[in-house]
């Protein structure tokens, strides 16, 4: 427990929230400011900041959980396709640093664009695949 953390006073209920789900490990709840309806945070009862800092268990835990959500949230808002993400730090668009993934209801005509992607130079990706598997050495 954060003392000034958003998402733990809303797991211990200082700060109301509409909730959806809560086993042991886990909460979620609604997004208050939903990119479609359902959109879902799911959150580990421990603090944790991002990726980066949370074990191996509390991670499993909030991917069980998305797993068992996703698609009840799905046939219940009747979405024909869900995003689940996770944003880590401040340039990836973290808001709240207690790590949550987002359940995103998705709709055929819902205006949302895909990501979009850019296409790599000559031998850039060779090179990006060297840089990255470097780092497991
Ligand atoms: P982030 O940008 O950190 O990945 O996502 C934070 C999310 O928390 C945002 O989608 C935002 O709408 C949501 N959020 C922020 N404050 C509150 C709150 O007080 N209650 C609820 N239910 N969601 C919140
Ligand atoms: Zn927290």
């Amino acid at each position: 427990m954060e003392t000034d953390c958003l998402f733990c006073k809303i797991v211990n209920g200082e700060v109301p929230s509409l909730k959806i789900y809560e086993d042991e490990f886990t909460f979620a709840f609604l997004d208050i400011h939903p990119i479609n309806r359902g959109h879902t945070l799911v959150v580990p009862k421990e603090h944790h900041q991002n990726i980066y800092t949370v074990p191996q268990s509390v991670f499993q835990h909030v991917m069980d959980t998305v797993r068992i959500l996703a698609p009840k949230i799905k046939q219940a808002v009747a979405a024909d396709g869900i995003n689940i993400g996770i944003n880590n730090e401040t340039a990836a668009g973290q808001l709240v640093f207690h790590l949550h993934a987002h359940i995103i209801p998705r709709f055929n005509d819902d205006g949302h664009a895909h990501w979009h992607g850019n296409p790599y130079q000559t031998g850039e990706i060779e090179t990006i695949k060297d840089i990255i598997t470097q780092e497991f050495k």
